[in-house]
């Protein structure tokens, strides 16, 4: 079974179709696991919302699923998100926010949890520091945890016996990440749509169940076609410009 973990699509269809595209190459996806954030940020909500769905995807909810349909407020989110929450708010059809509505903060496959930030605060955490991941672990019951919301892809290894009690990794395009259950670890595969380390790439991750690894890859979309949808649309214009440089 290969399965396609994406997170942080952000309405970014370019990208998550770029996506789509090249995971599907040489050997087919069976399954696909989006961590959060499919909407908001960028022009095409309900497109990425319908393409998830189409898929089948097991889909959990992050901090722009709630924005996006009022479930929670945006004090919280800097003007520029808040500005791309409200317009996806006012762009989402009934049964789209409904179905956003409905989309729980943790899943568990098998060996495998699913979360957007951590399991402390499952919204709103970023899995940064070993502070946040030893948070994370103490609730963790399976070996292996997903998460995203930092749009930065990085491996967190639990070490009861090192002083910091884990280490956390960067994770670059092509590295692969071999399962054991006897190792505990928390992986994010990065941003589909909104990309945060500098690469601009489109940033997902492969978990291959019958070689036990997951392998992280990274792919070139048309940017230029996203933010040219995304001016048309009025977004911010940092929005815009932040897919350029992966910031
Ligand atoms: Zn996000």
């Amino acid at each position: 079974m290969r399965t396609l973990i994406v997170s942080d699509v952000h309405a970014n269809l370019n990208a998550l179709e770029a996506v789509l595209r090249d995971a599907g190459q040489g050997a087919p996806i069976d399954s696909v696991w989006s961590l959060g954030d499919c909407v908001g940020y960028g022009p095409e909500p309900g497109e990425c919302i319908a393409c998830l769905k189409g898929f089948d995807a097991v889909m959990i909810a992050g901090n722009h699923e709630r924005a996006a349909t009022g479930a929670i407020g945006t004090e919280d989110f800097n003007a520029d998100a808040a500005a791309a929450a409200q317009w996806t708010k006012a762009r989402l059809t009934p049964d789209e926010g409904a179905f956003l509505d409905a989309l729980p903060e943790v899943e568990r496959r098998d060996d495998v949890t699913l979360v957007h930030g951590t399991l402390r605060w499952p919204i709103w955490e970023y899995l940064y520091s070993a502070e946040a991941a030893l948070g994370h672990f103490a609730l963790q019951e399976t070996p292996f945890g997903l998460v995203g919301h930092t749009h930065v892809p990085m491996l967190a290894l639990e070490e009861p016996e090192s002083p910091e009690g884990c280490r956390l990794y960067r994770l670059d395009d092509g590295e692969t990440v071999d399962l054991d259950r006897n190792q505990r670890i928390v992986l994010n595969p990065g941003s589909v749509g909104q990309p945060r380390d500098g690469d601009p790439r489109a940033s997902y991750a492969v978990y291959d169940s019958g070689s036990s690894a997951i392998t992280l890859h990274r792919v070139e979309y048309e940017v230029a076609t996203t933010q040219e949808l995304m001016a048309e649309a009025g977004l911010p214009r940092w929005l815009i410009e932040r897919l350029s440089v992966g910031r």
